[in-house]
Parts: structure tokens; C-alpha cells; sequence
């Protein structure tokens, strides 16, 4: 679709969910940065961004494409990473509001953090917010329900919507109602106005999946509130992400409307009325991996899924934690497998032939929390590239990376009865393909251990007979009470009672 006078909308992207519990700290090199034209690489593939591109070109709309930067969940982010972020989309932006901007569209996760910015997009919405020439832009966009939402970017955007399923499954699908509403707005030249509030509750990402309360509940409650109240352009039920301690860490609740305030303040407490309501649901405990293992029925058939949340790849954990592996070998069990990060177990393994055994120290190197690497005589299976084309280009992982994984390169090793895929990335399990692509059937095994909280039941659950979760020790522990909170705002809960 052409149009005589097509809108002329700047483009920007900037993803990453920051674990501030974790030691390492993430650098320039960990992102994937495409620049101006690369970024159109991009359109229609499965990302946010690849989605919002698909949508521009739609509807006829001329894109200004400038600087789009993601990474994987990982620790705290270094100032260079956004102060390099934010000289280049400046340099790319002044020249464009000069002839003039129609809006902003950007792809954003909500809960970066680096040591001088605990609220990244709040600092990078108020400083695109204060070029000369921004003050009314409309500015649009797309977030993770797993961001911690601030007052500043409530304030300096005019339309942020959130995903609403968690797993993942409709980030494409939440960036096109976004790209509706600017179309709208565009079109019927109004801006709305965010309003947002945040109840004093943080909640572990094993609570926050949307198929079980308290989410399902609240997401219910803003869909009804959307459809009571027809100036509400979004109202986004936002889950926070309780490893990025920072003031606003936890849930809350955003409003995006171009009616009143009052309307907007009265649904936001009804909102946060709700969440205190169903706060213990949101709080997980699991059993230790023994008792999770022990639950497993003797004449069980088919296969167990037992999570690690602890080592949540997908929530920034190093993924090479040893607590489940550990429960693995000590009870002997047979037909399992787990995957593991481990470089440097891979790069050792690299000369040697299928069929060799060697005794390795596994994992265990990336947090200090765990009880430390397992050494283990083992079989070495096969050597492979680890890249793979995802198998659902529709799920959380494809909603961060587009529509390949590249695990780097990977072993596949036996001890006993257990599996183990060495990576030498790390992965979220969040696709079959990590297996298959390395040779090995996930439908025949028994026992899979994997590092995720809710992200893989998207996977897993269509193959699985059943779906556990064990405690182990890792940064990623739902046991909130156990990490060193420093800036988060108290009283919170469960830190402390309401
Ligand atoms: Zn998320």
C-alpha cells in the first residue's frame, strides 16, 4: 500500500533483562546489534521487531530504521553498553526529526539495568523525549511482561503495551496491537496517556506464568477492564522481574487510555486490589529434586519434565548449575538427559573420537551459589555445531532471537543412564531442536532435566507425561527471601508482610 504522503516512523530497539544477583557483568560483544538497513534483515521474521517491520511495510509506512541491540538475560549490563546505544540512535535520530517525524516505534524489554541506570528505559524515553524536536512525538512500542515498569516510562512514552502470555507466545502478536494503536493514533490524531501503578509485591518467575493465578485472574480482570472502558487503548498487567533489584522492582499495572484519569486511577486499584488478593499464589516453592524425583510414580510411563528454576537460563542464570544433575547420578536414574553450559568440558572434548571416555569436571563454574563442578567419568556420544533452526517460531525464545539458535559448538556425553548436551551457549530450553539437532529423540528419554521456570512448558508439555519443578541452589531460586535485596522499595511482598 502506497500513500502520497506515507508516515515516517523511526524504528529502535533495545532488549535485554538484567540479573543483578549474578556476577558476570554483560558487555557490548554479548549483544546482537543491527545498524539502519540491517535492522529490515529482520522484517517478518518472528522477533518483536521483526513483527513491527512486517507491519510498517503493510501499511505503507516509511521506515526509519536506526539501531536495534539485544542480548540474553544475563548480569548487570555495563554503562558503555547503553551510553554507545544511545550515541548512535541520537546521531540517527537528529537528522530525522529535522524534516520531521511522524512517531517512534521502539522494541524494548523493561528491565535493563546497568550500575549508573537502574531504570534504563525510563533514562533512554527521557532523553529521546528531550531532542530537539520530540516534545509531542508520539512515542509507541512494545515491552516484556517481565519488565519492571517505572514512573519515567510511564511518563515519557505515550503507548507502551505488554505482552500478555506468559510463556511468551504472543510477543509478534502484542507488537501489532501496538502498531495498531500508532496507526490510530496517527490517523486520528490523539494521543493517549499512560497512568501505572505498582502494588508492593515481587513475585519469582515461576509465579508469573499466565496459565495459573495470580496471573490468569489479572489478566482476565484487564481484558474485562478493556472492554468496560472504551478509551483504554491497553491496559498491561506487568509481572516484573524479581532478579533486577531496583526501586520499582516487582508487579504492577499500566493504563494507557485517552479518557480520564479518574477512570484510569480506579482500574489500577482495582488491579492492585486483585494482586494482594492472590499474592501467595505467586509465590512458588518446590521440593528438592529428591523428593521430585521420588514423586515420579515407579510404573510411570512416558516422559518427566523436572525444571531447575534456580538455573533459569531465560532469566539470566550461567546454566551450568549442577543440583538436578547432582540428584541424577546419586539416584541413578536411567534414560535422562540434561543439558549443560560448559565451554570449556566441549572444547576438551574436541579431539577426542565418539566412543572415547574421559573424566571431566562438569559445570558448577558459573555461580557461586552451587555446590561447584561434578566430575564424572564419562562416554563421549558425538561432537556438533550447535546452531538449529527453531522448531516453534512462535515461542519465547523465537520472541528474543528471530528464528535460529546457535548453541556454539556441543558434545553430547553419557554417564550411566543420564544424557548430558554440553553447550558451549547458553540455552534457553526452550526449543526441541536443541536435541534433535544434536541427534537425540526428547519423546524417548524418560527424564529431562531442564534450567528454565515456565518458559519451557510451552516445549515440553505437548511431549511430556508430566511436569515437575526442583529446588536446587542458584541465582534464580524462587526462594526470594534468601537474595541480598539492596534497592528494592520495602515493605515488599513475600520480603516482608503487608
Ligand atoms: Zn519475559
Amino acid at each position: 500500500m502506497e500513500s502520497v504522503n506515507p508516515k515516517r516512523i523511526l524504528f529502535a530497539g533495545l532488549f535485554h533483562e538484567t540479573h543483578t544477583f549474578v556476577a558476570n557483568t554483560t558487555e557490548l560483544r554479548d549483544f546482537t546489534v543491527l545498524r539502519g538497513e540491517e535492522m529490515l534483515r529482520c522484517a517478518g521474521d518472528s522477533s518483536p521487531m521483526g513483527g513491527a517491520l512486517e507491519a510498517a511495510a503493510r501499511l505503507g509506512w516509511e521506515v526509519v530504521p536506526t539501531l536495534d541491540m539485544r542480548a540474553l538475560p544475563s548480569g548487570t549490563v555495563a554503562d558503555d553498553v547503553f551510553e554507545s546505544f544511545w550515541s548512535e540512535l541520537r546521531r540517527a535520530t537528529e537528522p530525522a526529526l529535522a524534516p520531521g517525524l511522524d512517531a517512534v516505534f521502539l522494541v524494548l524489554h523493561g528491565a535493563m539495568v546497568t550500575p549508573s541506570f537502574p531504570d534504563v528505559e525510563g533514562e533512554l524515553l527521557e532523553r529521546l523525549r528531550a531532542l530537539p524536536g520530540a516534545a509531542a512525538l508520539p512515542v509507541f512500542g512494545v515491552f516484556d511482561l517481565h519488565a519492571n515498569f517505572t514512573a519515567r516510562m510511564g511518563q515519557h512514552a505515550d503507548c507502551l503495551v505488554a505482552y500478555r502470555e506468559n510463556p511468551h507466545s504472543d510477543a509478534r502478536e502484542s507488537t501489532l496491537r501496538a502498531v495498531a494503536l500508532l496507526e490510530r493514533c496517527l490517523a486520528e490524531g490523539r494521543k493517549p496517556r499512560t497512568f501505572w501503578r505498582h502494588p508492593p509485591i515481587v513475585w519469582p518467575p515461576t509465579g508469573t506464568g499466565t496459565a495459573d493465578n495470580p496471573m490468569r485472574a489479572l489478566e482476565a480482570c484487564a481484558r474485562d477492564l478493556e472492554s468496560r472502558c472504551p478509551d483504554f487503548c491497553a491496559v498491561n498487567v506487568i509481572a516484573g522481574f524479581a532478579f533486577a533489584d531496583i526501586p520499582e522492582t516487582g508487579v504492577s499495572f499500566s493504563i494507557v487510555t485517552l479518557g480520564a484519569e479518574d477512570e484510569a486511577r480506579a482500574a489500577l486499584d482495582e488491579l492492585c486490589a486483585l494482586a494482594v488478593t492472590l499474592r501467595e499464589f505467586g509465590v512458588v516453592c518446590e521440593p528438592l529434586p529428591d523428593v521430585a524425583l521420588t514423586n515420579i510414580p515407579a510404573d510411570a510411563i512416558g516422559l518427566t519434565v523436572i525444571a531447575e528454576p534456580s538455573d533459569n537460563i531465560g532469566a539470566g542464570a550461567p546454566g551450568d548449575g549442577t543440583g538436578l544433575l547432582r540428584a541424577f547420578v546419586q539416584r541413578r536414574v536411567q534414560n535422562a538427559a540434561v543439558a549443560l553450559n560448559d565451554p570449556a568440558a566441549v572444547e576438551r572434548l574436541t579431539s577426542m573420537k565418539p566412543g572415547a571416555r574421559a573424566t571431566l569436571a562438569l559445570g558448577g563454574k558459573g555461580s557461586s551459589l552451587d555446590a561447584g563442578p561434578l566430575t564424572l567419568e564419562v562416554e563421549l556420544m558425538s561432537l556438533r555445531d550447535g546452531r538449529f533452526e527453531l522448531e516453534d517460531k512462535q515461542s519465547h525464545l523465537a520472541s528474543a532471537v528471530g528464528s535460529h539458535f546457535d548453541m556454539g559448538p556441543c558434545a553430547v556425553v553419557r554417564h550411566e543412564g543420564v544424557l548430558i548436551l554440553l553447550t558451549s551457549h547458553r540455552t534457553p530450553p526452550m526449543d526441541l531442536g536443541q536435541w534433535r539437532s544434536q541427534g537425540i529423540d526428547p519423546e524417548k528419554l524418560s527424564i529431562i532435566g531442564v534450567k528454565a521456570a515456565v518458559a519451557h512448558r510451552r516445549a515440553y508439555e505437548p511431549i511430556a507425561s508430566r511436569m515437575a519443578w526442583a529446588d536446587t541452589p542458584g541465582p534464580c531460586s524462587s526462594r526470594l527471601r534468601q537474595l541480598p535485596y539492596r534497592n528494592i522499595q520495602r515493605p515488599i511482598f513475600p520480603l516482608d508482610e503487608l
